[in-house]
């Protein structure tokens, strides 16, 4: 028998070779158009990022760095890592831009491992009050390796408490003082941090991957020239793809770059520094600058809506994508509250608030956040639509008159008029047809 030569090209598409995976795109794909996606590290990014994130630069390995790799056949792929670093340190005004980091976390342990040693004192924001697992949670790796110190916010107004700052820097003198976080609705002062670390001798790391996009816009002050380390996803409200990056002053680049690889990781993810410079040339454009000037006035208008109808919002309102808010005074809890959302076509999660009684699994709060519903075009209208659908799904699931059938009924109506208002906002990267319906 003659041997048959496969051509890739024409073996088939993705529908082709394997409707099973295809089906469940495709339903992912109906899903991100028809809910309301309110959980703030989401977003849609555009074509052009899905574009090159799922191109044939997926093929390559490229151990090392631009102009110094470990395999050979290079040249088109140092062009597009240096692309990538150049826009990122024009973007953001860093000395030093690595882009290699698979993602957030390992961008962060990139940082421990470069600039301390397993056992070294670290201190960063606690989980329970808007910090990132990263930053010396128990369960995570910064926590077991390094003796972690956590500061939190105050009672009262929900900001950093810096006089905590102050008072464990300087009793426990960290290597690494981490700032930033994951349900923090503030500006965060990086300066005030940058001036406490530095008295005590630590290196100071700002993690901005929720805020990306807002600081790349001046919708968010630049942590750049505080700080000596600066850690981001790139898919949050920077819109990119899944990805990492670090910045740094020059005097850490050797010990970042040798700490990503190879300390940590293997070759860099090609497709994925190409998706990221398409972001980052995106993220110059005035669209983005008027795309982050209004995730922020949609988060405000929200926060605005929500407290007129009584909401409890953390720290009492929002300065950046993010809200934090406790249902305690609702009458449900915030997971109660997450799962009656999602039958209601609102997708958000559940979240502890700062000094939560109750545990992590089921806690009071819930965290909604506007990059996604921005991306796709909604403003100031549909955030009060929304602050009106939100009261009414926390009324139904605290009504304790009601049977849960007639629960489920007021959830499939509220569900029904948020396709309404979805179908007129397709949004970025999605697959529609002709017609303007999701495939
Ligand atoms: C999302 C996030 C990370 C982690 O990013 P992954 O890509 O999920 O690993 C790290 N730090 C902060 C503050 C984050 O919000």
């Amino acid at each position: 028998m003659e041997a048959v030569a496969v051509r890739p090209e024409v073996a088939g598409t993705l529908a082709a070779v394997d409707p099973e995976v295809e089906t469940i795109i495709r339903a992912e794909n109906r899903r991100q158009h028809n809910k309301i996606r309110l959980i703030p590290s989401e977003n849609y990014a555009s074509q052009a990022v899905l574009e090159a994130s799922g191109s044939i630069l997926t093929n390559k390995y490229s151990e090392g760095y631009a102009g110094a790799r470990y395999y050979e056949g290079q040249r088109e792929i140092d062009k597009i890592e240096r692309l990538c670093v150049e826009r990122a340190k024009e973007v953001f005004g860093a000395e030093h831009v690595n882009v290699q980091p698979y993602s957030g976390s390992p961008a962060n342990q990139a940082v421990y491992v470069g600039l301390c040693a397993p056992g070294d004192t670290v201190m960063g924001l606690a989980l329970a009050h808007g910090g990132h697992l990263t930053h010396g949670d128990r369960v995570s790796i910064s926590g077991m390796h390094y003796k972690s110190v956590q500061y939190g916010v105050c009672r009262d107004s929900g900001e950093i408490d810096f006089d905590q700052v102050e008072a464990l820097a300087k009793e426990h003198r960290p290597k690494l003082l981490f700032c930033g976080g994951t349900a923090y609705p503030r500006i965060v002062d990086f300066a005030r941090f940058a001036e406490i670390g530095h008295s005590v001798g630590a290196i100071v790391i700002a993690d901005i991957a929720h805020i990306a996009g807002l600081v790349a816009a001046g919708m968010h002050p630049s942590p750049v020239p505080h700080v000596d380390v600066v850690t981001t996803t790139t898919h949050k409200s920077l819109r990119g793809p899944r990805g990492g990056m670090i910045l740094c002053r020059a005097q850490y680049a050797d010990a970042i770059d040798k700490a990503v690889f190879p300390g940590l990781q293997g070759g860099p993810h090609n497709s994925t520094t190409a998706a990221i410079a398409v972001a980052l040339k995106e993220a110059t454009s005035e669209e983005f600058k008027l795309y982050a000037q209004q995730i922020v006035a949609n988060a405000q208008t929200l926060a605005a809506a929500l407290s007129v109808r009584g909401f409890a919002l953390s720290s009492g309102g929002t300065d950046n994508h993010l809200i934090l808010m406790d249902m305690t005074n609702k009458g449900i809890t915030g997971y109660a509250m997450a799962k009656a959302l999602d039958a209601s076509g609102i997708v958000c999660n559940f979240n502890r608030v700062p000094f939560d009684p109750r545990p992590a699994r089921k806690p009071s709060g819930i965290r909604i956040g506007t990059p996604a519903i921005t991306s796709r075009g909604f403003g100031a209208e549909e955030m009060e639509q929304l602050a009106e659908w939100m009261d009414r799904v926390a009324q139904v699931r605290a009504n304790k008159a009601l049977e849960l059938d007639d629960r489920k009924a007021e959830y499939a109506e509220i569900t029904t008029e948020v396709r309404a208002l979805c179908a007129r906002f397709p949004a970025p990267g999605l697959l529609y047809d002709g017609g303007g319906k999701p495939l």
